[in-house]
């Protein structure tokens, strides 16, 4: 029995709806030490003025360049199964893509509010977490504000397999994380269905061709807060989950957003940030487009997982993840500030394909080379080369013309039509 001493002092404690659909409600007791502020730390105008200014766009477009390149460094049965997962989900995707043109199939009763309706079947559909909020244009891609049709936001998040989660980094495991996004694809295209069929449009934003960020939207209505390895932790399941959402014209009341203590927890956690291969996680939050946060460095974590099987080492590690977060913050009350699993094999340890293991305090070592990858857009990496090429000689004509085909290339194709990841 623990001395009353050593225990937390608690702020306030968060209701939950329980992990699945029936399940009873979980409390979640956050300690006084780790409040900051309902969702994350903004400076609205610095939002808005970057979104304004230089607004985000999809890795689809702005990193295309090493999503072209990781595909020739797969291990061969990566390489199969990322094939069959991208013939699978082609049809979802553009079915998504259109969805928001579909008229409604019935005629809506006026005035009522269809919130608790929609959560109820979005949860009997088996999405773990369900919430609303408007949709925020200052977080769209730039290619995208003017697809999205309607104003409010219903955010969707489908658990991720717990077993096959643990053996991170491997095929396994990709098999969960491809394989969540395949059946997410399917049931957001259902809801969807379920809301016209209530007289209302609905627009589904496909898990594999986002519309924007979607970690800000899910924060705002309530859904967890954003951990420090860039993903958003919620309650149930932490990072363990895909992440869709619908925009529809259905009248709804928005959700508000949560202090779960996570904000500033991650900062006395670090785990993920310690145990990251490739060291792209850092350990002090900056202001970033008007968010405090923890910065992720891209093109360290890339290569990494490229190379090992997706890595996902930041999510395995994560207690939230692992045990669940009312279980987690109960403990850092109980124990006076401790973090359950940390610096235990059981959450920290992992173990590459080959066989090697990397307990607490172990990291494998990758040389310079190991992170020189193509960057920016396709085009941008064509001129690179090229640009290289100069450097030794004038090219050939025959190379100057090689050199403009693939240009016209890129420039017909648009936008590259792989799926997100
Ligand atoms: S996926 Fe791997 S390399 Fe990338 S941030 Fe997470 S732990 Fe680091
Ligand atoms: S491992 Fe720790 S620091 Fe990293 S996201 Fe999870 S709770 Fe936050």
């Amino acid at each position: 029995m623990l001395k009353e001493e050593a225990r937390e002092k608690v702020s306030h404690v968060v209701t939950r709806p329980g992990r699945k659909h029936g399940d009873a409600d979980v409390q979640i007791p956050v300690a006084e030490a780790l409040t900051t502020v309902p969702g994350i730390p903004l400076k609205e105008e610095d939002v808005a003025f970057y979104s304004r200014v230089y607004p985000i766009e999809s890795q689809n477009i702005e990193k295309a360049a090493d999503r072209e390149w990781v595909w020739t460094v797969y291990t061969e049965d990566i390489l199969k199964y990322r094939t069959r997962h991208d013939e699978l989900n082609e049809p979802l995707v553009s079915a998504a893509a259109v969805s928001g043109n579909i008229e409604p199939t019935a005629t809506a009763e006026q005035g009522v509010d269809l919130t608790e309706m929609i959560r109820l079947k979005g949860r009997e559909l088996g999405f773990g977490e369900v919430g609303f909020t408007k949709f925020d244009h200052k977080y769209a891609y730039a290619s995208k504000k003017r697809w999205v049709k309607y104003e409010h936001t219903i955010c969707l998040a489908l658990e991720q397999d717990y077993a096959q989660t643990q053996s991170i980094p491997s095929l396994n495991a990709e098999f969960a994380h491809f394989g969540t996004y395949e059946i997410e694809g399917a049931l957001a295209l259902d809801l969807a269905d379920y809301i016209r069929s209530l007289g209302y449009h609905a627009q589904v934003h496909s898990p594999n061709d986002n519309s924007g960020a979607y970690i800000p939207m899910f924060v705002a209505a309530g859904l967890g807060q954003l951990g420090a390895n860039g993903q958003l932790l919620s309650p149930h399941f932490g990072s363990r989950a895909r992440l869709a959402m619908i925009t529809t014209d259905a009248p709804i009341t928005y959700d508000e957003p949560i202090d779960y203590g996570i904000h500033q927890f991650c900062q006395e956690c670090q785990v993920c940030v310690n145990r990251c291969p490739g060291r792209a996680l850092v350990k002090q939050k900056v202001w970033w487009r008007g968010a405090e946060k923890n910065k992720l460095i891209y093109e360290r974590c890339r290569p990494v997982m490229a190379r090992y099987d997706g890595c996902g080492i930041c999510m395995k590690v994560c207690p939230i993840q692992k045990y669940g977060m009312p279980v987690v913050m109960k403990y850092y009350v109980e124990t006076g500030g401790e973090i359950l699993g940390k610096n235990t094999d059981n959450l920290e340890g992992f173990e590459f394909d080959d066989g090697t293991y990397f307990g607490p305090g172990q990291l494998p070592q990758f040389d310079r080379q190991f992170f020189e990858i193509p960057h920016g857009t396709k085009s941008d990496w064509l001129f690179e080369q090229f640009k290289d090429k100069l450097n030794d000689n004038m090219p050939s004509t025959e190379e100057i013309m090689d050199f403009a085909v693939e240009l016209k290339k890129i420039v017909d194709e648009g936008h590259t039509t792989r799926g997100d990841e």
